[in-house]
């Protein structure tokens, strides 16, 4: 299992973050953990290869997290000869075909009816999808909007955690899946003193790997102000293993861990 991370950033405008988005590949899939804006450009710019994304799964419908979608699926049209004939699969929460239906409403048939197989499954807040492939990926409710998950990719003999954007919860931390799970993909998007209860900051941060207890804590979704501030030394107060603040681009082969 390999993951990268394409996007690190927020709803920010930001020189050297996109917005989130996170390829997991795993044998023969190849699957795209939200798709906010400057996610298609950047897989381009990172040398992935774009075209042979296979899944992707929204976490939440913040426009941070989705609005590449229409790009991508442009992209697979027009942006490269001969243009996609394989299948994708668009899975996420419960709400997931609405959204493709308004992104097709305003967007036109390169969006809605394109000239490749587009399968969209949502998944219900507790749910598992098999992939194909022997990889699986499963879902758990978190608070940050009604509609959001957290997901667990399993495959390779691996696990992998995204929370998404999510406020600190015990039970995500508790999550079977995500107990001693590979990689624990956490959000970190504000400083301690700006906390709210729709987002992690490193010490909320620092609490969820200290209970899941992950091989490694990777943090992506970065404000500005959380770039400010001593986010490692506040983990590793809690959390003992490796931490990793990602940047786009940044790639991890999770068998070497
Ligand atoms: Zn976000
Ligand atoms: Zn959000």
């Amino acid at each position: 299992m390999r993951l990268t991370t394409v996007g690190t950033g927020t709803a920010a405008p930001s020189s050297t973050r996109v917005n989130a988005g996170h390829l997991v590949d795993v044998g023969d899939v190849h699957l795209l953990l939200d798709c906010g804006s400057g996610v298609a450009h950047r897989l381009a710019s990172i040398g992935a290869d774009w075209m042979r994304i296979t899944h992707v799964a929204l976490t939440h419908f913040h426009a941070d997290h989705v609005l590449d979608l229409p790009t991508l699926l442009v992209a697979w049209r027009y942006g490269a000869l001969p243009p996609r004939s394989a299948p994708i699969e668009i899975i996420g929460p419960v709400g997931t075909i609405k959204l493709i239906e308004a992104f097709a409403a305003i967007f036109g048939d390169p969006v809605g009816r394109p000239d490749f197989p587009v399968e969209v499954r949502e998944l219900a807040p507790e749910g598992v999808l098999d992939l194909g492939g022997g990889v699986q990926l499963e879902s758990r409710p978190v608070p940050h909007t009604p509609e959001s998950i957290a997901y667990c990719v399993r495959g390779g003999g691996r696990r992998l955690v995204y929370t998404g954007d999510t406020g600190y919860d015990e039970g995500l931390a508790r999550w079977d899946a995500a107990r001693g799970c590979d990689v624990l993909l956490a959000e970190c998007s504000l400083p301690d003193d700006m906390a709210i209860a729709s987002h992690l900051t490193p010490s909320r941060c620092a609490q969820l790997a200290a209970v899941a207890e992950p091989a490694r804590l990777v943090l992506t979704h970065f404000y500005p102000p959380v770039e400010d501030v001593d986010v490692r030394g506040t983990i590793t107060t809690r959390y003992a293993g490796p931490v990793v603040l990602a940047s786009d681009g940044w790639t991890i082969d999770i068998e070497d861990i």
